[in-house]
Parts: structure tokens; C-alpha cells; sequence
């Protein structure tokens, strides 16, 4: 209390540690649609009230229900223990070693049951950077509100009252359009450096302004990424990436002077002017797909974004005097093994990349059995899409796309028609002039047909 008037007197904002008590909010103020709430998450939270336990709807699917979105997925919190969680359930798994959370199934429907988690990370075992590195204590509601990232998502929502919690000012800021750190901007970033990205994914996102607190020391913080596991960072570059709004997050990322130094990928994306029109391009088709609910390849995607550095190796290589196919291989090693310190790109997901560079000259040698090899192989849609954007980027003539397009509608006369179709076989396969930069424009892909 007295600590709380010190504060008030001092103009330092509250400290999160100390806010135990939340504001309430009915259904008038919250004005959350009962119909947009997961049946199942309903299920999951009267299972575990009627066993006497509290629980509640928490995170984004809070704070997407407020905003009148329709949350991607439902998270509930309890003060039931993992063990606890899963006697109630039939179909319920207990998940994670260090800290534990029950994944509970409904057909497709997966809803994540959390234990609060204590709040104080004042006795965490830390990284010489100040990074948590394990924090798996139980605690009270209000500690497992302080611990969450922003206020926006520290709210709870019991669907039996339709009632709203809110520890930290979140239904404030969700009208105000605000994104704002729980707690001092600076300790949150050093804890765990991954709310920097998250920081820029909501926010562009939600297209929610940053407080000026929150904002101020994000470009200064940004090298402790560097120390974050690599396999963290990739899941959060990934939901980054496939948010819907992806170009508004790396646009972001720029402006928050988050894009240099940040990750390999980032600066080969947002620092080449050469494949700027393809990058923006893959983002754009991506965001659109995303919203339109269909599904993305994550392989797709970082094929597209690393691919002009691969066409650039692939020249160099060309140029030293290795032979076409090789030197393309040699090319996705060394752009794929750049990645793979700070990114860890999942195998299923390079081998995937791999597949799909692998098959763009293949695109061009429309002669005798090879179109039809091509037709069969397994990741065919994905490399002929990848053609298509090569195309309408500028990279090579749209002539080759519209041929693949007929090629893959023909019956069998149609297909052997096309195959005759020689002279404009011959003027597609050559890229248009490429801009030269550093001594390079070598024609890239004439030489394919002799491989
Ligand atoms: P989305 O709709 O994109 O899934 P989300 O808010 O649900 O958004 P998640 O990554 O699914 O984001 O995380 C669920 C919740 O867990 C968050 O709302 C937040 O309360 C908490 N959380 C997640 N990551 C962190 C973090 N790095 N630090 C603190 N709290 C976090
Ligand atoms: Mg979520």
C-alpha cells in the first residue's frame, strides 16, 4: 500500500507485481458475443468449475472476443494442477516436462489448459543477459496475470458469468488501441527478448499503436534475440509470417529499427532491392491466403523470402564454372545453412525449400518426357505456384507460367501440341535482363537444357 502511494507520489507507473485485485466487467461493458465462444472451451471451463476448481478463457482468445475477432484458438487457465486437469477429461494429455499444460481434444478442436503460474522471476535461474531460462512455479491468478506479455492479453473471461477479469488495464487499452508491456518495458525484453517480435506481430496485427514506454527501448533491446534459442525464435518468426498480416509486421520491423542485425533472414528480406518485388509479392499472397482460411506451407514461404539470395549464389557459383544443377544445390546449402544458426528451420521445412528451388529449372526444359516427370512430383502445385510468382515479379518471362497453366489443363493431344510449340520455348527460358549488380548477369537459366 504505502510502496503503492510512494509510486503514485514518484509518477512511476504501477508495478505489476503488486496488482492483485482486477476490474470486473458484465456483459454490457465486455460485450463479448456468447455465440463466438468455443463450445468446447465452455465445456473445459464448467468440467473444471463443477469440480471446484476456478477457470477461465484467457489470452488472445480474450482479447480477439472483446475486439469482435474470431480467435484463432482457445486458451484456458485453472488453479487445478496438469493431473489435476487431466482426470476430468477423456480425451487429455499432459505436454512439456519442465512446465506442464494439458492439451484437451475435441475431434480437431484442441483447447490448452494452463496452471496460473507464479509470478516472480526475481529468483529464476537467468542467462548471463538476464534471460529466464526456466520459471515452471505454480501461483495465484493475479502472478500468472503478471507474467503475461501485454495488458491486452491479460484478461479472463468465465463463460458461466460472462464476466471479464482484468488485472492490468486491458479493456482500457483495447479501446484505446493500445499495445503496452505489463510491468517495465525493459526487465519484460530482458526476461524473454521473443516479446520484442510479438510486440511488432501485434501490433500490426491488431494495427494498434505501441506506448511510447513499451516502444522507447526496442531497438536498443533488440540484439538479445541473438541469445534466444533458435527454435523459439522460429516459431515466433512463423506466427510473425503467417499472422495475415505479414508485410505489416516486417514493414513494422523496419520502423522499430528491429530489421538489421535481428536475424540473417530479416536482413536478406527487408535489405535487397532485388528481390524486394518477389518478396512482397510471396507476403502478399500469403497474407491473402491466410485470411481467405486457406492453408499456408511454411516451406512455401521461406523458399519465397530466401530465394533471391539462392539466385544470387546459384550466379556465383555459375560464374566460378560449376556446371547449372550443382551449383544450384551448392547455392541452397550455403543460403540454408546461414539461416540455420539463429533459425532453426525445421528439416520437413528446408527439405521442402530444397524441393522447391530444386524444381525451377526443371520448369524450363519443356521437351520430351521431362513437363511430364514433372507433373508427378510430389511438391509439383507448390513449385509451379512458385513459378507463377517468379513470373510476376519480372524475374522470367510470364510466358513460361502461361505455358505450365495450359500445360497442366491440356488432355493428352493439347499437351503433345504444346510440346511442339518450339520458338516460344526456346525465347522463355532465358530470364528478361536482369539488372546487373556486383559483375553478375550471366543469362541464369539458358544453360539448364544442356544439364
Ligand atoms: P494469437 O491469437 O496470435 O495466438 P495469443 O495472444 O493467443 O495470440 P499466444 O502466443 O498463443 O498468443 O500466447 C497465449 C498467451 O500466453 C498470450 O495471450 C499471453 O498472455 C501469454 N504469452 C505468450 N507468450 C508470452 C511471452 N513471451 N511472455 C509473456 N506472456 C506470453
Ligand atoms: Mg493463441
Amino acid at each position: 500500500m504505502i510502496k503503492k502511494l510512494i509510486r503514485r507520489i514518484l509518477g512511476v507507473g504501477s508495478d505489476a507485481s503488486t496488482t492483485t485485485q482486477a476490474k470486473r466487467f458484465g456483459p454490457e461493458a465486455h460485450g463479448i458475443n456468447p455465440d463466438d465462444v468455443s463450445p468446447n472451451a465452455v465445456r473445459v471451463t464448467q468440467a473444471l468449475q463443477k469440480a471446484g476448481y476456478k477457470a477461465f478463457i484467457v489470452g488472445g482468445a480474450v482479447r480477439d472476443l472483446v475486439l469482435g475477432l474470431k480467435p484463432k484458438d482457445f486458451d484456458v487457465a485453472t488453479d487445478a494442477t496438469p493431473e489435476e486437469v487431466k482426470r476430468l477429461f477423456r480425451r487429455a494429455f499432459i505436454i512439456g516436462r519442465r512446465f506442464q499444460i494439458v492439451h484437451v481434444m475435441f475431434g480437431q478442436e484442441l483447447i490448452e489448459v494452463t496452471t496460473f503460474r507464479g509470478s516472480s522471476t526475481d529468483d529464476a535461474p537467468k542467462d548471463a543477459h538476464g534471460r529466464v531460462l526456466r520459471d515452471n512455479t505454480f501461483g495465484e491468478q493475479h502472478e500468472d496475470a503478471a507474467r503475461r506479455d501485454f495488458t491486452i492479453n491479460a484478461m479472463y473471461y468465465d463463460p458461466s458469468q460472462q464476466v471479464v477479469l482484468d488485472y492490468h488495464g486491458g479493456m482500457k487499452d483495447i479501446r484505446a488501441r493500445m499495445l503496452r508491456i505489463i510491468g517495465t518495458p525493459e526487465a519484460r525484453y530482458r526476461e524473454d527478448p521473443v516479446r520484442l517480435l510479438r510486440v511488432v506481430r501485434f501490433a500490426a496485427k491488431l494495427e494498434f499503436k505501441i506506448a511510447p514506454a513499451t516502444r522507447a527501448p526496442m531497438a536498443v533491446m533488440a540484439p538479445l534475440i541473438n541469445n534466444v534459442p533458435a527454435a523459439r525464435v522460429f516459431d515466433e518468426m512463423l506466427k510473425l509470417l503467417m499472422s495475415g498480416h505479414a508485410m505489416a509486421c516486417l514493414q513494422r520491423l523496419r520502423k522499430e529499427g528491429l530489421h538489421h542485425g535481428l536475424l540473417p533472414l530479416l536482413d536478406v528480406v527487408l535489405e535487397q532491392p532485388l528481390g524486394e518485388k518477389f518478396v512482397t509479392l510471396a507476403l502478399a499472397n500469403t497474407d491473402e491466403r491466410v485470411r481467405q482460411g486457406k492453408p499456408v506451407s511454411p516451406g512455401f514461404l521461406f523458399a519465397a523470402l530466401l530465394w533471391h539470395q539462392v539466385l544470387e549464389r546459384w550466379e556465383a557459383y555459375r560464374a566460378a564454372g560449376e556446371f547449372p544443377i550443382p551449383s544450384l544445390h551448392l547455392a541452397a546449402d550455403d543460403v540454408l545453412d546461414g539461416q540455420t544458426e539463429k533459425l532453426a528451420l525445421q528439416r520437413r521445412i528446408a527439405t521442402d525449400m530444397r524441393d522447391i528451388w530444386a524444381m525451377q529449372p526443371r520448369f524450363e526444359r519443356r521437351i520430351g518426357k521431362s513437363p511430364y516427370k514433372l507433373l508427378e512430383h510430389p511438391r509439383m502445385r507448390a513449385g509451379y505456384d512458385f513459378l507463377l510468382l517468379r513470373c510476376a515479379s519480372g524475374e522470367i518471362e510470364s510466358e513460361i507460367g502461361q505455358w505450365w497453366t495450359d500445360f497442366i489443363d491440356a488432355d493428352g493431344q493439347e499437351r503433345e501440341a504444346l510440346l511442339q510449340r518450339k520458338p516460344a520455348q526456346e525465347t522463355a527460358a532465358a530470364p528478361k535482363k536482369r539488372r546487373r549488380r556486383g559483375g553478375r548477369g550471366r543469362n541464369q537459366t539458358r544453360s539448364e537444357s544442356a544439364d
